[in-house]
């Protein structure tokens, strides 16, 4: 018997020409689909000419009972496909469950990559690129959603939303309030589909943006980091250090507290700490050599 396989399958975000010879190969091959929505499914497989294999739906809330199932499955040999409406399962869509439980079962994962909007709007957005965090959906209230705007607001890094078009004026605003009107976003509209449209402006424009054009089809928010901090100049070091040590610190401890905080090297601040500028309220004779501890 050959070893089962669950096989997640990237499918296309809109245009169906985006599903790669290796999509179709692996739906033709597998035993069972997983899918969100079996009539959707079901007209991807027949623009694919995939004969109608059996099908599984595996949504956000059948998702955890399906695993015993496709463990099953797996178990007696066969290969279990999951897709899910579009782009890869497992982000923003069933998926991770499903593979925790083949991976903790000891079953093979395979992947067939392809689209998915996220990365698609990120390097069509003009933000860079090298370092990135996508958030999915924002909560949709209470702390939870303000924790998340403000962890979103001091974020350096490029980040990757996905929003219904319907809530995107109220996002767009608690976001313009949380980072200011000058930030730099990118709405991806409709990618790889008939409206597709990429704007991009600040968050201050993209509030006048929505109240003056109705959102409509799929979106992402790509939205510019945050500046990064300025360097903290030796005085502003010494500073601290001179603060910390008032409250009773050791000059070792003063030095690791502030570094951390300011993001700067421990060696950096101690010996500022211990430089002839420091004012860290002790004198000279108990001034301690580099690298000794207190
Ligand atoms: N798993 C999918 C993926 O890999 O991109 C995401 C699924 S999530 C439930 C759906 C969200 O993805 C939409 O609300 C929208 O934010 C984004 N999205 C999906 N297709 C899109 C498209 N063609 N253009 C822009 N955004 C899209």
């Amino acid at each position: 018997m050959s070893p089962g396989a669950l096989v997640l399958v990237a499918t296309p975000i809109g245009n169906l020409d985006d599903a790669s010879p290796r999509v179709t190969a692996a739906l033709a091959a597998a035993d069972a689909v997983g899918c969100e929505d079996t009539r959707r499914t079901g007209r991807l497989l027949s623009h694919l000419g995939v004969a109608a294999p059996r099908l599984i739906v595996v949504n956000e809330h059948t998702e955890r009972d399906t695993v015993p199932g496709i463990l099953d499955r797996l178990a007696r040999g066969e290969r279990v496909a999951l897709v899910s409406d579009a782009g890869l399962p497992g982000i923003s869509d069933p998926g991770e469950v499903l593979v925790r439980a083949a991976v903790e079962a000891g079953f093979a994962v395979e992947v067939i990559p392809g689209p998915s909007a996220a990365a698609a709007a990120l390097v069509v957005s003009g933000l860079p690129t090298a370092r990135f965090v996508f958030e999915g959906f924002l909560p949709r209230k209470g702390s939870a959603r303000t924790r998340r705007l403000t962890a979103v607001a001091t974020e350096e890094r490029t980040v990757v939303l996905y929003e219904a078009p319907h809530r995107l004026a109220r996002t767009v605003a608690d976001l313009a309030g949380v980072c200011g009107p000058e930030r730099r976003v990118v709405f991806a509209r409709e990618l790889t589909k008939l409206h597709e449209e990429v704007w991009r402006g600040t968050l201050g424009e993209a509030v006048a943006r929505v109240a003056a054009v109705e959102p409509r089809g799929e979106h992402v928010l790509v939205l510019d980091g945050a500046p990064a901090p300025a360097e903290p100049t030796d005085a502003e070091l010494v500073a601290a250090v001179t603060a910390a040590r008032a409250t009773g610190s050791s000059t070792r401890d003063a030095a690791a507290e502030v570094a951390e905080r300011f993001g700067v090297g421990r060696k950096r601040v101690y010996d500022l700490a211990l430089g002839p500028d420091a004012q860290v309220g002790v004198s000279s004779s108990r001034r301690l050599p580099k690298g000794s501890s207190t």
